[in-house]
Order: structure tokens, then sequence, then C-alpha cells
């Protein structure tokens, strides 16, 4: 019988993200679910200012619906000719039903004119137990906004992000050699490399649940039942 504490739970339901981690975590002894594998959950709003809200916001809700320990990650592009935008509304700012292409070309459209076209993305992934405490891990990557896009693979924001040291945008990159230097592999990286620990931290954390039976035995009744 799977126990409580080796089960993590990715708080997406992204069957990407949920490859890539499983992938990286291959080897220990934990069960890698994700969203899907449970009923309907409440919606969680990414209402937060910063990356690590957002994040730990997703992966402490979801830890207490379920029972469960739960990461959850939450990442975006950061402009400084844009003052960090557009940051946490990475997925948002070009409207809720804008597609990558559009989000790409509002981008370029307001960087039309900046000669500093300097940019990063960043990821911030929150481990945490349904009673609050988390561990965070951040990663970045630094690159330059193109003036077109380049390159099909990928998603969001990777035709326009070039990555100087490969002089590619990570769209011209395969995922192996984009999962290398991005933000979201570098903070995976950090968590694979202390995962043996994130484990005994993740035990050491868990409330420990009971079985609540009925509490009342016989001698709390008198004979004639009353
Ligand atoms: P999420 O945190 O995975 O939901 O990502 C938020 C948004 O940031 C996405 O919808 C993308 O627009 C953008 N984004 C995050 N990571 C990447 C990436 O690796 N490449 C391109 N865009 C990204």
């Amino acid at each position: 019988m799977e126990s409580r504490q080796k089960i993590l739970v990715l708080a997406t339901s992204n069957e990407g993200k949920t490859r890539e981690i499983r992938s990286l975590l291959a080897g220990y002894p934990v069960i890698i679910k994700n969203l899907k594998d449970f009923g309907p959950l409440p919606e969680i709003e990414e209402d937060g200012r910063t990356f690590e809200e957002n994040a730990y916001k997703k992966a402490s809700l979801t830890a207490r619906f379920l029972g469960l320990p739960c990461l959850a990650d939450d990442s975006g592009l950061c402009v400084v000719a844009l003052d960090g935008r557009p940051g946490v509304q990475s997925a948002r700012w070009a409207g809720p039903e804008a597609t990558d292409e559009q989000r790409c070309a509002k981008l370029l459209e307001e960087l039309d004119q900046a000669r500093d076209r300097r940019a990063a993305f960043e990821c911030v992934i929150s481990i945490a137990v349904p009673t609050g405490p988390a561990l965070t891990y951040e990663g970045r990557c630094e690159g330059l906004i193109t003036h077109e896009p380049r390159g099909r693979n990928g998603f969001g924001y990777d035709p326009v992000f070039f990555y100087p040291p490969t002089k590619k945008t990570f769209a011209e990159m395969t995922m192996e050699e984009k999962s290398k230097v991005s933000h979201r592999g570098r903070a995976l990286e950090q968590i694979k490399e202390e995962f043996d620990k994130i484990l005994i931290w993740i035990e050491r954390h868990m409330p420990i649940f009971e079985k609540q039976g009925c509490l009342a035995t016989p001698a709390h009744f008198s004979e004639k039942g009353e």
C-alpha cells in the first residue's frame, strides 16, 4: 500500500511538467502524482505579487486540500526595460484568451524602441506540507529579447528569448538543451541534488493522521441505554 509520506503531488495538470519531474526524480522512493489523479479541487487564484507568493499559495493550499505533500511552481519573464513586467502576469498580460504568438507579439511591440533588451526567466518552486511549512527553490536564466520570433520548439516566450551562451533562442534549443540552463531546470536541479533531505523533511513535517473512531465504549452507556 502507498504510505502518505511517499506520495508527492504536483499542483499542476500539465503532463509535460509532470513527465519532466518524474524523470528527474526517477530512482527515489516517491510516487509522483498530479491533480489529474484526484477529483476536482477548488480553484486557486494566482493573485500574489511575487512568484514565491504564488508558488507557496498553490503548494500549501493543495497540500491542505489533499492532506498530502505538494510541489508547485510559478514562473515568468521579467524584462528590464519594462521594470520587471510581465513578471507574475506573464501568462495573462495580453488578455485571458491570448495565444503564445500574441503574447510574444505584444512583448516585441512594447520593446519596439527599446535598446536595452535584457530579460530573465525566473522560477520559484515550493514544496509544502498540509500544516503550512514549505521549502523554496529558485532558478533564474538571463538573456536578451530578440527583435523577431525565432525557432519552433518550446512554448510561451521561448521564440523571443535569446540565450547568449548558446547563441540560440530557447525555441531553437532542444528540450534537453533548454532544461540544462533554464530557470525551471536550475530550480529542479537543486531539488534533485538534495531530494534525500527533502524526503526526510517531508516525513518529519507531515501531520500524523489518526482514524477517528467512535469514542464511546460500553462504559459510556447506562444499562438502560440512557
Ligand atoms: P507557469 O508558471 O508555468 O504557469 O508560467 C507562467 C507563464 O510564464 C507561461 O504561461 C509563459 O508565458 C511564461 N513562461 C514560464 N516559463 C517559460 C518558459 O520556459 N518558456 C517560455 N515562457 C515561459
